[in-house]
C-alpha cells in the first residue's frame, strides 16, 4: 500500500503564535486597491422600461430613444463627488467626458491579470472571452450589469459604418482615444490619417479635408477605454468577523466579534463581447 505523503505543518522556526490573526485586514486590501489599482468610471444599470412592450419577444424596443435599444440605461450612485477630488488624479478631456457622460463615480478596483499594462491589451488582443475579476473597496458596492469603463487602459476596436454628414462629427460606437485608420473601397480605394484629413475631438472624428461623401462605407479602426460590464453578482455584503478594535467601531461584545464589511470582488466582462 503506497502511503500518501506527510503534508508539511508546524510553524516556520521562530515564528510566535501571539499576536497573529485569521480575520482579513480591510485597510490592507483598501491600501492595496489605493495604490496599485486603475481608475474606472462607475456607473450603475438599469433595465430600461420599453423592455417588455412587445408581448411576444419581450424583447427591448429598437428604436427606443432613452436606451437605444439596448434595454438597460445607466446612471450615476449617489453621494460620490461630482467633481472627483485630488487623490482622483489628473483626468484629460476624454476622461472627463466618460466621467460626465452618466454621472459616474471615479473609482479604483485590481483587476485581475488583464490590466497589468497596455501592451498586455495589444498582445492579447480580443482578449480571451473577454473576462476578468475586479475588486473594489466596500464603499464602492457595484452590482450586476454596472458598467466600469477603465480610465487608464486602452483597447483596439474597428467598426465599419458610412460616413455620414461630413460636416458633423462622426460618432463611433465607442468615444475614440485616437484614431489608427480610415478606409474606403468604394467609390475609391481611399485611407485617410489622423492629423493629416480628420482630427479625434472628444472622442469624436472631426473631418479637416477631403471628407468621404455622406454615404460612403468605412472602415474605422481606433483606440478606446475598455468598457466592462459586471456580470456576476458581487458579493456586495462580505463581511467578516473581525475580534480587533477598528477606529471608530466599539470593541467587540459579542463572542464572534465585530461585523466588518470586506472587499467586494466580481467578473466582468468586456461590453463589445457581451453577446457571445
Ligand atoms: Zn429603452
Amino acid at each position: 500500500m503506497v502511503k500518501p505523503k506527510t503534508g508539511i505543518t508546524g510553524l516556520p522556526l521562530g515564528t510566535k503564535e501571539s499576536g497573529s490573526r485569521v480575520d482579513f485586514d480591510r485597510n490592507a486590501f483598501s491600501f492595496l486597491v489605493e495604490t496599485k489599482g486603475p481608475r474606472f468610471a462607475w456607473a450603475r444599470a438599469a433595465t430600461c422600461p420599453c423592455q417588455g412592450n412587445n408581448d411576444q419577444t419581450q424583447q427591448p424596443e429598437p428604436n427606443c430613444e432613452f436606451c437605444k435599444g439596448k434595454g438597460r440605461f445607466h446612471f450615476g450612485p449617489e453621494k460620490f463627488y461630482v467633481i472627483p477630488p485630488d487623490e482622483a488624479g489628473d483626468l484629460d478631456e476624454l476622461q472627463k467626458i466618460l466621467l460626465e457622460k452618466d454621472g459616474a463615480a471615479l473609482i479604483r478596483g485590481t483587476m485581475l491579470g488583464a490590466m497589468r499594462s497596455d501592451e498586455e491589451f495589444t498582445r492579447v488582443g480580443p482578449w480571451l472571452f473577454g473576462n476578468a475579476y475586479v475588486t473594489v473597496r466596500p464603499e464602492n458596492p457595484i452590482g450586476f450589469h454596472d458598467r466600469l469603463i477603465a480610465l487608464d487602459a486602452e483597447l483596439t476596436f474597428d467598426e465599419i459604418l458610412d460616413a455620414g454628414d461630413p460636416n458633423e462629427p462622426l460618432a463611433l460606437h465607442f468615444l475614440a482615444v485616437g484614431v489608427n485608420c480610415i478606409q474606403a473601397v468604394h467609390p475609391t480605394i481611399k485611407r485617410w490619417q489622423e492629423g493629416v484629413d480628420f482630427e479625434v475631438v472628444n472622442g469624436l472624428v472631426v473631418w479637416t479635408s477631403d471628407a468621404p461623401d455622406e454615404d460612403t462605407r468605412i472602415s474605422v479602426h481606433y483606440r478606446f477605454h475598455p468598457q466592462w460590464t459586471v456580470w456576476s453578482q458581487p458579493q456586495s455584503f462580505r463581511i467578516a468577523s473581525t475580534k480587533a478594535k477598528l477606529a471608530g467601531v466599539p470593541p467587540p461584545k459579542t463572542p464572534l466579534g465585530t461585523p466588518e464589511k470586506l472587499v467586494i470582488r466580481a467578473m466582468v466582462r468586456l461590453e463589445h463581447l457581451e453577446d457571445p
